[in-house]
């Protein structure tokens, strides 16, 4: 998943607005590669800071003026670090004045706030260069009064952004949201297929993978317990996930997902401990994932979140484990488990998620079952997904 960075630098009145085409329909922009509908107004934030162009330094107090479609003026100023924050804006077209002592105005016009967040790095200059070359710039592209589509707009705003001066740019800061499925297939050991939600079947893999009666939790509070449980929910969640979108363990051919065996997860609808069910539930949508890149190209990758019973203290790596291919993984590297209830007990492949481990991490006061995952998991964070 990608957002690219959503527009190009361009500055300037009327001429240049009217010169590259700023014929935006008012109902439709390039947004995260797809096209974003203004009609529907929503309230988000822009942020951002007003710098000199040669040095990159705060200008000092700048004034920034927003004017909305409608003509509705405001103004707000730059901190003592060149900062602004304006917390609450409608999504849609505004044009930006830009002025600092000493600096000539900047304009931006036509500007977009997107909806998600924005945060605009405005650059300004004491140099009338800039101004000329800039001019000189828009003669090439057009005269005032032309039109033309709007894949002809953002032609030019990339002819313009190849130029060396980058006076203007806009991304989004929300990482976006991975998709976790709403339902999934499950052959029955009986024979039976059956679709059930997400949230159900986690609920019920739960109950079974670490059922909270067995007598090893003994001596733990039932809030110690919920603690585990949704260390163990997220990470059923995340297994499903990357094994429903990634790489199934059931060729598509025939019809489900999941059996109900240790080969997928153990999942019985026929049992539902109280707090198995609460840690599903509190923990909804949530799988672990690696989320990397930056608010110009966000990456979020799915992980394969394979757990295990009990080790004798610490995990392995993945390629040191006979049970799976000997190919290294980032995120299947071998950690401490210095919690692990059953220490003497070691059961499973040592690869990933400890059970008893998180067990014994939740007994020994970690409160954030997140914590316990991001720990078995190295470079992983749990993220919120949707369904889909
Ligand atoms: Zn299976
Ligand atoms: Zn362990």
């Amino acid at each position: 998943m990608n957002i690219k960075k959503l527009a190009k630098p361009f500055r300037f009145s009327a001429l240049l607005m009217l010169a590259l085409c700023l014929i935006f329909s008012q109902s439709a922009i390039f947004a995260n590669n797809e096209v974003i509908n203004y009609g529907k107004k929503v309230t988000t934030y822009a942020n951002g800071s007003v710098v000199d162009i040669s040095t990159g330094q705060n200008c000092g107090i700048a004034t920034i003026t927003y004017i909305s479609e409608e003509g509705i003026s405001k103004s707000v100023t730059t901190d003592k670090n060149g900062e602004f924050k304006i917390g609450k804006l409608e999504t849609g077209f505004y044009s930006w004045y830009v002025e600092c002592d000493g600096y000539y105005k900047g304009s931006y016009l036509s500007y977009p706030v997107i909806s998600g967040g924005n945060i605009y790095a405005f650059e300004i200059s004491k140099d009338n260069e800039v101004n000329r070359t800039w001019e000189q710039q828009v003669a090439t592209e057009g005269a005032p009064g032309d039109s033309c589509s709007f894949s002809e707009v953002v032609e030019n705003l990339n002819k313009l952004s190849n130029s060396s001066i980058s006076l203007f740019s806009i991304y989004n800061t929300a990482a976006p949201t991975p998709y976790v499925p709403t339902s999934v297939t499950v052959k029955k050991t009986s024979g039976a297929v059956v679709t059930v939600s997400l949230e159900d079947y986690i609920a019920h893999v739960v109950c079974r993978e670490m059922n909270p009666a067995q007598n090893i939790y003994n001596g733990m509070s039932d809030s110690q317990k919920l603690v585990a449980l949704k260390a163990q929910a997220i990470v059923a969640r995340g297994y499903a996930t990357y094994h429903y979108y990634v790489s199934r363990r059931h060729s598509s051919s025939t019809g489900y997902y999941f059996c109900d065996t240790t080969h997928c997860q153990v999942y019985d609808p026929t049992y539902s401990p109280v707090l198995a069910i609460q840690a599903a539930n509190e923990t909804a949508k949530q799988i672990p994932a690696i989320v990397s890149g930056s608010p110009y190209n966000w990456n979020i990758d799915y992980i394969d979140a394979v757990f295990f019973a009990s080790c004798p203290g610490s995990t392995i790596n993945v390629e040191d484990s006979p049970a799976f291919g000997g190919t290294p993984i980032s995120y299947l590297k071998g950690v401490s488990c210095p919690y692990d209830i059953r220490p003497t007990l070691t059961s499973g492949h040592r690869v990933g998620f400890c059970q008893d481990g998180a067990a014994g991490y939740a007994k020994n006061g970690t409160t954030y079952a997140s914590d316990i995952v991001t720990h078995y998991y190295t470079g992983v964070s749990v993220v919120t997904g949707q369904y889909n």
